[in-house]
């Protein structure tokens, strides 16, 4: 007898849908997968079935309405195994730039905000229900996918890099931005994944892969200002695309501290 397949859901909250396309960008490659695994759910793939039983759910998008807040507790109940994927649901992405302000965004931007449903933050699937796994990314990338998922099929247990981009920009042998053009390149505290694509074009990445593990925030901050950027640029560089995230929050909030004495 065949073994059976894995019961796969692929699930969207408040996301721009960038990161379910990796699945579907697999190509022939996901028509391999599929002797492999089942997709219950997959509204992006044409499959609705919300309430599936599942081995894995991948969840991609931040917890921003009380409707996200109740399907990703909906999703917890009905799935083995929980994978955060990208960027909005890992640290709850672009749109949780409006948790660095105090402003009403709602009343600002809205006609009839009363008709306007959203939670007070957009923050990461994992600040509400257990995660089991989270692979980072604006968006993720197909071979981060394949290996994850591959990695399950063979029943070991996958574990996301949280290396430094410069490594991967060293293994290239891409030139320094940060040292050939001042640059303020955030490679030294970002997770690698991208390929190192930004300096790869003479640019300085921006964080879309996340902080790596243990990044020392505080020094390259430092040196940005030591580059010439004032505090408020400084500050600018953490809020992007991971701004919710602990480390780069920790970063903006010392420099906008930094920028309001300078302005007293
Ligand atoms: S992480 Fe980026 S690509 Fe993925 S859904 Fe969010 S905004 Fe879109
Ligand atoms: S260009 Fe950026 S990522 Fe590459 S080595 Fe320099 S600081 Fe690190």
């Amino acid at each position: 007898m065949p073994p059976s397949k894995l019961a796969i859901a692929i699930h969207k909250l408040t996301s721009c849908s960038g990161c379910q396309l990796a699945f579907l960008n697999q190509g022939v490659v996901l028509l391999d997968l599929l002797n492999k695994v089942e997709i219950k759910h997959f509204i992006e793939g044409g499959i609705n079935n919300f309430s599936a039983e599942v081995d894995i759910a991948f969840v991609e998008g931040s917890i921003s309405t009380p409707e996200d807040l109740e399907r990703a507790q909906h999703i917890r109940q009905h799935s083995k195994l929980v994978v955060s994927i990208g960027a909005c649901a890992t640290s709850g992405g672009i749109q949780a730039l409006r948790n660095l302000s105090d402003e009403n965004w709602l009343q600002a931007v809205y006609a009839k905000p009363e008709f306007v449903s959203s939670l007070q933050h957009s923050t990461g699937v994992a600040e509400h229900i257990k995660v089991d796994f989270e692979l980072w990314g604006c968006p993720i990338t197909i071979q981060q996918m394949n290996h994850f998922i591959q990695q399950l099929l063979l029943g070991s247990k996958p574990k996301p890099s949280g290396e430094k981009l410069c490594m991967d920009c060293k293994r290239q042998q891409q030139v320094c931005v940060l040292v050939t053009q001042q640059a303020p390149c955030l490679g030294p505290v970002v997770r690698t994944g991208c390929g190192a694509l930004c300096p790869t074009f003479g640019r300085a990445c921006y964080g879309c892969f996340g902080p790596s593990e243990q990044p020392n925030c505080d020094s390259l901050a430092n040196q940005f200002a030591g580059l010439g950027l004032v505090s408020v640029e400084v500050a600018q560089r953490f809020a992007a695309i991971h701004s919710h995230s602990q480390p780069f929050r920790d970063q903006f909030h010392r420099w906008q501290t930094i920028h309001a004495k300078e302005v007293e």
